[in-house]
C-alpha cells in the first residue's frame, strides 16, 4: 500500500516536471531536468541548461492532481535532489499542453522575434500582432512593461496577452551607484537565485553610450586577477535576464539621464558568456533586431576567456563581434592566471580564431583584450611575443589597465611601461589602444563586479572540468 502510494507520488513528480518543462517552451524529444531549489512558493528547475521558475508551484500541484515527493519550501538535499534530477522525459500529449498554458505564462523577453511570431500565431493571432507587440517592447523608446502601457491594443489580443504573457520584470533594481566619471552601476536582484548581478552604464565621447551586461551570476573561470571570480558560479542568466539589463539601462538613459540611445553593448560584466552561450546568442539576436533595440551587430561585443568550441559555434551562428581575453603570451603564464588555458592552449585558441574569422567572418576583426599586470605579462618581450602570436589574424588589441580590488595579488603596470608596451605593438602595424578604467572609484570597472561572501573562499586551483 505504502509502496503504491510512493510510486504514485513519483509518477506525480515526473508528470509535474514534464509539464513544467513544456510550460517553459522547452518541449522536445528529450528534456533533462534538474531541480535546483525552492524559494518561497516557487520551484526552480533547469532544463537543458535553462533555468525555469515555476511561480505558483502549488497551482502546478493542483493541476497534476497529485503530490510531489518533495514538499514545497523543502531545502534540497543530495537525496531529494537526486530524486528530481537526471530524469529524461519524452514529449507529451496535447491534453498535457492544455494544462501547461495554465501552469506558466510565457516571458516575452525570453523570445527572439521569430519565436514571438510563432507564439502569437499559436494563440490564434495574426502575425502582424507580433510585430506590433515587439515594437512596444523594444522599439522607439516605448519599453512597455504591461498591457496597460500598450496603446491601440485590440481587445481580444489584450485578453490573450493578459492570460498568456509575462512582461516581467525578471530583475529587481535594488541600487544605482554613481562614479565620478559619470559611469553608473545598476545592481539587480535575481529573485530565483536570491543573488545580485550588476550592469554598468558608461557614457562616452561623441554621444556613445555603452552598456556592459552580465551573462552569469558570478563566474566559474577563476581568472586570478578578477574579483567576480572569487564569487564562484551561482547560475546562468536567462535570455530575459540579459535583455532586461539593457532595456532598464536604455530606459534610464533616454527617459531620466537625457543621454539618448544606447549605442554599444559589451558582454563584459559578470560571468563567462560562452558558458551560457545559447541565452547569450539569443539575447544578442534580440538586441540587434532592426524593429526593436536596433543595435548594430558590430556594436554588440561578446567577450570570452577562450572557450574554443563555443568560439566556433558563436562565429558560425551569430553576427555580433567577438572579443577574446588573451592576457598572456605564454602558456606558462596563462595557465597560472587563466586556468581555462590548461584546457585550451594559446595556440589552439589563436588557430581557432584565425580559422573562424577567415572562413565565417571575412572582413571582420576580433578584439584581443590584454590586462596588463605588473611583472607578470607586461615586459617588452611580452609585447613582441604578442605581435607574433596574433600575426595573420585581423584584429584590434585593447590594453586594459588593471583594476585593483580587495585581496588582489596583482598590481597595475606603471603608465610609462603601458605606453612602451603599446608603442612596441603599434610599431608592428597592429591597431592597439589603451582602455582606461571607467567607474573604478565605485567598483564598476572590468573585473571589479560582484560581491564576495567571505565564508566561501574560492579554491585557487580549480580542476579543469570546473571550467567548461
Ligand atoms: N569572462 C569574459 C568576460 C568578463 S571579464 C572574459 O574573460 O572575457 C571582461 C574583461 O575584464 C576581460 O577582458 C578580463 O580579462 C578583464 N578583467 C578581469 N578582471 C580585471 C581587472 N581586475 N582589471 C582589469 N580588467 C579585468
Amino acid at each position: 500500500m505504502q509502496e503504491e502510494s510512493e510510486r504514485a507520488t513519483q509518477r506525480g513528480s515526473s508528470r509535474c516536471m514534464q509539464m513544467v518543462a513544456m510550460a517553459a517552451g522547452i518541449l522536445g524529444n528529450a528534456v533533462r531536468l534538474t531541480a535546483h531549489t525552492f524559494r518561497g512558493s516557487s520551484l526552480l528547475l533547469s532544463a537543458n541548461s535553462r533555468v525555469i521558475k515555476v511561480p505558483k508551484f502549488s497551482q502546478c500541484l493542483t493541476i497534476c492532481s497529485s503530490s510531489l515527493a518533495i514538499e514545497e519550501n523543502t531545502e534540497l538535499t543530495n537525496t531529494n535532489r537526486d530524486e528530481l534530477s537526471s530524469t529524461f522525459f519524452t514529449s507529451s500529449t496535447s491534453s498535457d499542453l492544455h494544462h501547461i498554458a495554465v501552469a506558466k505564462k510565457r516571458n516575452l523577453k525570453d523570445m527572439t522575434f521569430p519565436e514571438l511570431q510563432e507564439w502569437v500565431e499559436s494563440l490564434g493571432q495574426k502575425p502582424s500582432r507580433a510585430v506590433m507587440l515587439w515594437k512596444w517592447l523594444y522599439g522607439n523608446g516605448k519599453w512597455a512593461q504591461s498591457t496597460s502601457e500598450i496603446q491601440g491594443l485590440n481587445r481580444e489580443f489584450r485578453a490573450v496577452l493578459e492570460k498568456h504573457a509575462d512582461f516581467g520584470p525578471v530583475l529587481v533594481l535594488q541600487g544605482i551607484h554613481h562614479a565620478r566619471d559619470g559611469t553608473r552601476k545598476l545592481v539587480f536582484l535575481v529573485e530565483e537565485f536570491g543573488a545580485q548581478i550588476e550592469t554598468v552604464l558608461i557614457p562616452g565621447p561623441r554621444n556613445r553610450v555603452t552598456v556592459c551586461v552580465s551573462s552569469q551570476i558570478g563566474c566559474a573561470m577563476n581568472c586570478q586577477f578578477c574579483y567576480t571570480a572569487k564569487m564562484g558560479l551561482k547560475g546562468n542568466l536567462s535570455t530575459a535576464h540579459i535583455v532586461e539589463q539593457l532595456v532598464v539601462a536604455a530606459r534610464m538613459c533616454s527617459q531620466e539621464l537625457g543621454l539618448g540611445l544606447v549605442t554599444n553593448v559589451v558582454f563584459m560584466g559578470m560571468g563567462e558568456p560562452f558558458q551560457n552561450i545559447d541565452n547569450v546568442i539569443r539575447a544578442a539576436e534580440i538586441m540587434t533586431n532592426g524593429q526593436g533595440l536596433h543595435l548594430s551587430p558590430r556594436k554588440v561585443t561578446i567577450s570570452t576567456s577562450g572557450l574554443v568550441p563555443q568560439i566556433r559555434t558563436f562565429c558560425q551562428t551569430s553576427n555580433c563581434a567577438l572579443a577574446v581575453s588573451l592576457n598572456a603570451t605564454t602558456d606558462e603564464v596563462r595557465d597560472q592566471i587563466m586556468p581555462v588555458n590548461r584546457k585550451y592552449k594559446l595556440m589552439d585558441l589563436l588557430d581557432c580564431v584565425r580559422e573562424e574569422l577567415v572562413t565565417h567572418r571575412p572582413g571582420e576583426k576580433v578584439f584581443f583584450e590584454y590586462v596588463l599586470l605588473k611583472n607578470v605579462n607586461d615586459s617588452t618581450d611580452d609585447a613582441k611575443r604578442l605581435v607574433d602570436l596574433v600575426c595573420g589574424i585581423p584584429c584590434k588589441i585593447n590594453l586594459i589597465t588593471f583594476n585593483l580590488h580587495a585581496g588582489s595579488l596583482f598590481e597595475p603596470t606603471p603608465l610609462e611601461d603601458v605606453l612602451l608596451f603599446r608603442d612596441i605593438v603599434a610599431s608592428s602595424g597592429i591597431v592597439v589602444s589603451i582602455r582606461h578604467s571607467r567607474g573604478d572609484d565605485q567598483k564598476m570597472a572590468c573585473g571589479q563586479l560582484g560581491s564576495v561572501t567571505p565564508r566561501h573562499p574560492r579554491r585557487r586551483n580549480p580542476e579543469i572540468h570546473d571550467l567548461t
